[in-house]
């Protein structure tokens, strides 16, 4: 049993139409009883949630505040590779896309590995384009004792994997995986993904079982909002926690909630997330899931970044390069996508204390596993 044997199940037709017909009756009883229940989450997703905005943003400070403190933590991505074998009309890395590509050496990580060190990070994301030969288990298992003795977390967002590859990589120091779907609806799935490996839907939506299988620690989800219909995509998303979580206890979990972005050759938003629909997302996962990891990149600009901090969000990253070598040598022609919060690190920091959080470089130790 999979995700998908679960999903091949669903009538996401029935759950779209569900989701609209919410009525204020049905988020007022979500209100009352939002915690892992999905009709609950469907109404907090719904237009009829919208003038709830507030309370449930009180709310869902509220509970971020008992669960996670004053504490958010920081990490940035490690570019290794824009080498990809696919072809995403999103992504600035498909594979016709005529730009610069590389492949990171050891110096050239250990290079990237000193900067970004020198910032004061202590959990990394390695990020590449998915390119199975040149950019495969070989080189991961290669880099990452490198790049671990440096960083208490490590994940990755690569292509997916084997379950008995991802146990390699967690013997050689992988603590997290972010896989994410892009869209839980296939036809719009299929539009998208053109060429390569990433055309497979069902393989993509059983990687998270084969990730928790393996024993990662970390699970992160994560939807491109604008591809679809956010509220349906998302809820799907809530279905897929779901099922992960009754199925893998063990395994943490955290979303990402990125919104499609400007990149090279890249498509306009077939629907337009605006930032109040973000903030309702926002408030919506952290009703439901009171131990969920919330991310946020630096795809969204400052202000609109400061803001949400209080609602929900406990990940974030500061001072990002989205461009293999981009820390040492900044080359705007390798970039996956452009970014809105360019502000530095020191920046971003001071942002957050005078916010009234605490910023947290380091909040895991192997020892303690
Ligand atoms: S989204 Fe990922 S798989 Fe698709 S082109 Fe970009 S890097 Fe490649």
């Amino acid at each position: 049993m999979t995700f998908s044997n679960h999903f091949n199940q669903l009538n996401v037709d029935d759950l779209s139409m569900k989701l609209y017909a919410s009525t204020s009756a049905d988020v007022e009883r979500a209100l009352q009883q939002p915690s892992g229940n999905l009709t609950s989450l469907m109404a907090l997703l719904s237009p009829a949630a919208e003038p709830y905005l507030e309370q449930m943003a009180q709310s869902a400070a509220q509970i971020t505040r008992q669960r996670f403190g004053a504490n958010l933590g920081l990490y940035l991505p490690l570019y290794l590779s824009n080498l990809c074998a696919n072809e995403c009309d999103y992504c600035g890395f498909s594979m016709s896309n005529k730009i610069k590509r590389k492949i990171l050496n050891d110096e050239e990580i250990l290079a990237e590995v000193d900067i970004i060190k020198s910032r004061g990070f202590d959990s990394i994301l390695l990020v590449s384009g998915e390119h199975e030969t040149k950019v495969g288990v070989e080189y991961f298992s290669h880099v990452l004792p490198l790049i671990k003795q440096h960083f208490s977390y490590v994940a990755m967002e690569v292509q997916p994997l084997k379950t008995i590859e991802y146990q390699r990589l967690v013997t050689l120091g992988l603590d997290a995986v972010m896989v994410y779907q892009e869209t839980y609806r296939s036809h719009t799935y299929a539009k998208h993904h053109t060429r390569g490996n990433k055309q497979d839907f069902i393989h993509r939506l059983d990687t998270p079982d084969r990730v928790a299988q393996a024993g990662v620690d970390k699970i992160g989800l994560g939807v491109l909002l604008g591809l679809d219909d956010w509220r349906l995509d998302a809820l799907l998303m809530g279905y897929h926690l779901d099922y992960l979580e009754r199925q893998y206890w063990r395994t943490r979990y955290s979303i990402s909630l990125p919104r499609l972005r400007p990149c090279t050759g890249g498509i306009e938003p077939k629907v337009l997330l605006t930032d109040k629909g973000l903030v309702q997302m926002i408030c919506a996962f952290r009703l439901f899931n009171q131990q969920l990891d919330i991310s946020l990149s630096t795809r969204e600009t400052p202000e609109l970044r400061d803001n949400l901090l209080a609602l929900g969000v406990t990940q974030l990253s500061a001072g990002s390069s989205t461009q293999p070598g981009g820390y040492q040598q900044p080359d705007s022609q390798l970039d996956q996508f452009d970014i809105s919060d360019e502000r530095p690190v020191a920046e971003v920091i001071a942002a957050m204390k005078n916010h009234g959080f605490n910023p947290v470089f380091k909040d895991w130790e192997n020892g303690w596993r």
